[in-house]
């Protein structure tokens, strides 16, 4: 066995060893659950960079809770570009073993396997952590990786937790400086001259049908998500006939078959309402206000835009017929991510090379690689999930197709290094 050979095998086996280690930290005994600034996520984050120092990386653990860290391999010293793998360690609430923790733990064995087997290498290599992808605390998504890349939004230090408690106050409380996070972007850590590669679970059925381990992302879908309230007046259930009600209910439920009709009539469209309110939710009483969510999803923003005002006028149309009130504003909207053209056939080789097969998809889920992709090259691998489960504690990899991923990853960033 030569030396890449052994040492892949060590970092292949620290790395399931790890999954084992990282789904036992958690703020809850029932299930998975690392929210930002949370003790368990703490915990984490000092395990990644525990980790992260034993390859020989100079790490940090930024005022944001990000660890990150890189190994000095160019002659030019610590500034010269740099090859970053990487992922987020946050989870959802009742969240899987993968998500996220995989693709760090996989910039680490890629690290390790290098730095052991002695392989010649010239870019300065970095792992990444992202603090915060989920977005659960401040329903920001993507803070660690904008952070990072020079992105941070001044507006996201208002931004109130479940308990009032705003980002600033959290960073004050931890002895951060807020003129240091603010004058970040100045010198980011993520630059234009850099790349980033990110594995992560495809959180999909196309892999596992398609009986592939591994495929390659080539964009991350745009998303959309709005906020509908149907107004009307609550009455007694009993006494009001149906002509003199004015119950959003029915209605509501018109938008929502519009909106599953819009889902089925295009495979690119993902439309899903997976919030409803009914108020007052009473058995006895005509619901007075309906409140629900629309999240949207589409591999190109125009497309995206064009479903979107079909479905607004769908939703008018609706609304006008039932001479109720209707609220609707767009909450969130991310513009899709084209991921990086050579290093999507870095990976498609790879995987060919590995898998005897690739296979090129899209990502209806967001990941931090849209940020990273807003500044630098980015490519992705995705790693096939057990009946496309994710955000759930029965999602699950096989110890197979995560070996398969780092090693496919390794290969990848080897070629890369030699290439450029
Ligand atoms: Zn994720």
């Amino acid at each position: 066995m030569d030396l890449l050979e052994s040492a892949t095998q060590s970092a292949g086996a620290r790395l399931i060893e790890r999954l084992g280690v990282m789904r036992r930290i958690s703020q809850r005994n029932d299930w998975i659950e690392r929210i930002l600034f949370s003790p368990a996520a703490e915990e984490a984050a000092y395990k990644l960079k525990g980790w992260m120092k034993a390859t020989g990386m100079d790490t940090i653990y930024d005022p944001l809770t990000n660890v990150y860290g890189q190994i000095v391999f160019s002659t030019e010293g610590p500034d010269a570009p740099r090859i970053h793998l990487g992922s987020h360690y946050d989870t959802v609430v009742n969240a899987g073993a993968f998500d996220g923790i995989l693709g760090v733990l996989i910039g680490i064995a890629v690290a390790e396997a290098i730095v052991e087997s002695k392989e010649p290498f010239s870019h300065n290599l970095s792992v990444l952590a992202f603090c915060d992808e989920e977005g659960v605390r401040f329903n920001t998504t993507f803070l660690g990786s904008a952070y990072l890349s020079g992105q941070f939004d001044e507006a996201w230090l208002h931004k109130e937790d479940e308990f009032g408690k705003t980002l600033g106050e959290w960073l004050v409380d931890r002895a951060e400086s807020i003129d240091t996070i603010l004058s970040a972007h100045e010198s980011p850590y993520v630059r234009p001259q850099d790349l980033y590669l990110e594995t992560h679970i495809e959180q999909g059925p196309i892999l596992e049908s398609s009986n592939k381990g591994v495929g390659v992302f080539t964009r991350i879908a745009a998303q959309l998500r709005s906020e509908i309230i149907l107004t009307g007046c609550a009455g007694h259930a009993g006494t009001i006939p149906a002509r003199l009600r004015k119950d959003p209910l029915p209605v509501a439920s018109e938008m929502v078959l519009a909106v599953n009709d819009l889902c089925r009539s295009d495979e690119r469209i993902r439309a899903t309402v997976g919030q409803l309110e009914v108020i007052p939710n009473a058995s006895n009483v005509i619901p007075g206000q309906v409140k629900f969510s629309i999240d949207m999803r589409h591999p190109d923003m125009e497309g995206l835009k064009l479903a979107h005002d079909k479905l607004t006028k769908k939703i008018e149309w609706i609304a006008k017929r039932s001479n109720l009130e209707l609220g609707y504003k767009v909450v969130h909207q991310a513009s899709d991510a084209r991921l990086d053209d050579k290093l999507t056939d870095a990976l498609d080789e790879s995987c060919e090379a590995l898998q005897g097969s690739s296979m090129r998809m899209f990502s209806g889920a967001g990941h931090d690689g849209m940020k990273l992709a807003q500044v630098c090259p980015t490519g992705m691998l995705a790693v096939r999930c057990k009946d496309g489960l994710s955000h759930h504690p029965d999602e699950f990899a096989s110890n197979a197709d995560c070996l398969l991923a780092f090693k496919t990853m390794l290969r990848t960033v080897l070629m890369i290094d030699k290439n450029r």
